[in-house]
């Protein structure tokens, strides 16, 4: 997943993961790549288009 710049880490996009794989710090996301089923949920529920489907 590629977080882009502008993320607030107001933390939309981990609270509607439903296997719970977004981490939210202070200045940065993490995603646990292995579990990810591609849903692209959190994609979707970010109010500033700041997630992309990518490698990172
Ligand atoms: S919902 Fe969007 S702005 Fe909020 S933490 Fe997730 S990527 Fe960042
Ligand atoms: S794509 Fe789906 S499974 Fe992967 S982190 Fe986002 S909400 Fe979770």
């Amino acid at each position: 997943m590629i977080v882009k710049e502008w993320c607030m880490y107001c933390g939309e996009c981990a609270g509607v993961c439903p296997r719970n794989l977004i981490e939210v710090r202070e200045i940065s996301l993490n995603f646990n790549k292995e579990e990810c089923k591609d849903c692209r949920i959190c994609v979707k529920a970010c109010p500033v288009q700041a997630l992309e489907k990518g490698d990172d």
